[in-house]
């Protein structure tokens, strides 16, 4: 049989992890927490299995989840969601974004990817019969050429893909950035993917600039997230998209064939988690900011450069210094010879990377960073 994804392997996550347990290694790759979801979450889990509430949730999700979301985006973003038209509950992000992408693109599109990319949206954008169109970022600032978007607009172009704050750069959009983006897609009539699994997770006092925030992007963006980020609970798989009513009805035809709606319980354990205890969710960052910082001061010793992390989970290192090996040869070396497994940056690139760049994540325990970091400074 003719294969619909010719180029497509096993993803770097599942690789990296598998070897991280052969060789009993710090896994510092996939990014998932050691640390567990909060009690109260487990608890309401528990209490709603029991209570009986065990049939199918509505397709767009649980009600009171969904207005627990637009809640969110209101006291966050100053959006304004009306629940039940614009907000669809989905197996993860990952889900979101694949039926995002079903959505908007038909055959012949382009949409604008930003290299390096999360794994999930070139294979679901060629799925839909499109093509990506990759602009590749380079360390050690990722940063986007306006310019260059711009030139690589052409009329078949539909959506721009970002991901802010990004996996795995850890970089964050800026205000300048959402302007240019923002200009872009009304001149060119363009919409906008918005993965922002991560938004919780931003560093150093800086605001999380959502496509939500800004009306005239919000009418045109399909906007991501993820619960397994927020709330350390990776393999509940649920996620969200937020988006105009219109593109949402069309959103909703896809979903309700691919899952048709999300297991019950933990929407209403997540709903009652937003309603009780929204405290959890300022807290992620100078949660996180404080392994950041941990890591990085640990790291002082070594050989590698450091590149700055201004949000998500992930830190990248430069190891030019240490090895002429490339980064996926270095990664399969750290493993066996210190290990620590960590997820080389070229395999999230279209056309390659010569960098020598790795990403490590640090939703780990402060000991498994303490050791890791050890190891790291004996190279
Ligand atoms: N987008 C990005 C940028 C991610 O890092 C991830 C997960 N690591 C996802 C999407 C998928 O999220 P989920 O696990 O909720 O499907
Ligand atoms: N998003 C996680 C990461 O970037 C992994 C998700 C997955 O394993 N598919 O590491």
């Amino acid at each position: 049989m003719e294969s619909k994804l010719p180029h497509v392997g096993t993803s770097i996550f599942s690789k990296m992890t598998a070897l991280a347990n052969q060789h009993g290694a710090l896994n510092l790759s996939q990014g998932f927490p050691e640390f567990d979801a909060p009690e109260r979450l487990k608890l309401r889990l528990t209490q709603h299995v029991q209570a009986g509430m065990n049939q199918y949730a509505p397709s767009p999700g649980a009600p009171a989840l969904q207005q627990q979301i637009a809640l969110l985006a209101e006291r966050k973003y100053g959006a304004q969601i009306d629940a039940a038209a614009q907000v669809t509950v989905t197996a993860g992000a990952t889900e979101a974004l694949f039926v995002a992408i079903q959505t908007l693109v038909r055959p012949g599109d382009e949409v604008i990817v930003f290299d390096p990319a999360y794994d999930s949206y070139a294979p679901a954008i060629e799925l839909a019969g499109g093509r990506s169109v990759h602009i590749a970022l380079r360390s050690p600032d990722y940063r986007i050429d306006w310019q260059q978007v711009a030139a690589a607009v052409t009329t078949k172009t539909r959506a721009i893909i970002i991901n802010t704050p990004h996996n795995p750069s850890a970089k964050t959009l800026k205000a300048a950035d959402m302007a240019a983006l923002q200009a872009l897609v009304v001149e060119y009539d363009l919409y906008v993917i918005s993965d922002e699994v991560y938004e919780h997770i931003t560093f150093d006092a800086q605001p999380h600039l959502s496509a939500l925030r800004d009306p005239v992007l919000a009418a045109r963006a399909m906007v991501v997230a993820s619960f397994g980020k927020t709330f350390h609970c990776t393999g509940w798989k649920l996620g969200y998209c937020i988006a105009p009513e219109a593109l949402t009805s069309e959103f909703r035809k896809i979903h309700q064939y691919v899952t048709f709606s999300c297991f019950t319980p933990a929407q209403l354990a997540l709903a009652d988690m937003l309603n009780e205890e929204p405290e959890h969710v300022d807290a992620l960052a100078d949660f996180y900011q404080h392994k950041r910082d941990l890591l990085i001061e640990a790291l002082q010793g070594s050989r590698f450069t450091i590149l700055p992390s201004e949000g998500s989970y992930f830190l990248l290192l430069d190891y030019s210094a240490i090895s002429s090996l490339d980064d996926v040869g270095f990664c399969d070396y750290l493993v066996e010879a210190i290990g620590v497994a960590a997820i080389p940056l070229s395999v999230f690139y279209a056309h390659g990377s010569s960098d020598k760049v790795i990403r490590l994540c640090f939703a780990k325990e402060d000991n498994t960073l303490l050791e890791a970091a050890k190891r790291l400074c004996q190279l």
